[in-house]
């Protein structure tokens, strides 16, 4: 991915996509002083912008420090590179980090950076998993507790609970994983949120130790639309058994349906699919609220 044509926007300027590097004493490679986002292009315009930029903001500020450019500042920086590097369906990377002006934990004195990468991106899994929906198994991995870990940031350190769990479900032949929480509760996958079917209704669990993501939020408001009940609650494993559809949600996965979990198997239902095409709809419709107006507007 390093070695590309293009430009990165880098700490304010555009740079050369193979110049645009840290040094090897950054603090937020050695600590974990980072944090990040993902965006979703859909033809040439990025679906919430606005909102994964606030995120960026607050999970900066969970970790203890500030961006040093505004909200809007991000936005204008970010449609300027989707427009320069010419991305019509793509994915946007932010991210911020702690730099390399001290060693030690301290956060305090360090100088904060900030990239933003763009590139084309179709979809996440094989052409076919939407229809077919993908294989989760159950990771020994655990969603930490919020007195452990900065669980409502989307923090760069947090990951490492999510690739040790992808990488041990690529090794056992899933797709991906489905994270516990500290308590035993189904929580999440490692890069999307879970949401089971049972007649009709829709189950997802309390986001109080997991990100609470952008697709989840947008999925309950289409769920509202559609006239489709939807229940927040704490679920726990034994239950997996109970539902007759799965979906996972995420700005990279989004809609993504889920043939089985475990040796639970779910259908590719209704409701899976009216929420998924309600979705697809709305990323590319012209109403995608005031933040994508403002993407659009000189
Ligand atoms: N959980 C995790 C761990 C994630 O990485 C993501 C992707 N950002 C999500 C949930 C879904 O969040 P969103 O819908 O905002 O992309």
């Amino acid at each position: 991915l390093d070695d590309r044509d293009g430009v990165i926007w880098l700490d304010g300027a555009f740079v050369p996509w193979r110049d645009a590097r840290l040094h090897v004493l950054t603090h937020g490679l050695h600590y974990g002083g980072g944090v990040f986002e993902g965006e979703r292009v859909y033809d040439g315009r990025v679906f919430k912008l606005t909102e994964h930029t606030e995120r960026l903001h607050a999970s900066a500020r969970e970790l203890g420090f500030a961006i040093p450019f505004s909200v809007a500042e991000l936005d204008e920086a970010t449609r300027a590179l989707v427009q320069r590097q010419g991305i019509v369906n793509g994915y946007v990377r932010p991210v911020a980090w702690r730099g390399s002006e001290h060693i030690g934990v301290a956060g305090a004195g360090a100088f904060v950076h900030v990239a933003l990468a763009t590139w084309e991106w179709p979809h996440v899994f094989a052409a076919d998993a939407k229809e077919r929906g993908i294989r989760l198994g159950t990771s020994r991995w655990r969603r930490p507790a919020p007195d452990t870990a900065p669980v409502r940031a989307k923090a760069a350190s947090l990951y490492n609970i999510c690739t040790l769990a992808r990488d041990a479900a690529d090794r056992d032949g899933f797709d991906d994983a489905l994270l516990l929480d500290y308590r035993g509760h189904v929580a999440e996958a490692t890069g999307a949120n879970l949401f089971l079917v049972a007649g009709g209704t829709l189950h997802t669990p309390t986001a109080d130790c997991f990100l609470a993501g952008i697709t989840r939020q947008t999925v309950l408001d289409l769920a509202g639309d559609l006239g489709i009940p939807v229940v927040e609650r704490h679920i726990a494993p034994e239950e997996l058994g109970r539902f007759d559809e799965c979906f996972l949600t995420g700005t990279a996965y989004e809609v993504q349906p889920v043939r089985s979990i475990d040796a639970h198997e779910y259908r590719v239902g209704r409701t899976t699919t009216a929420l998924a095409e309600a979705y697809a709809r709305l990323v590319r419709s012209a109403d995608r609220g005031a933040a994508a107006r403002a993407a659009v507007s000189p």
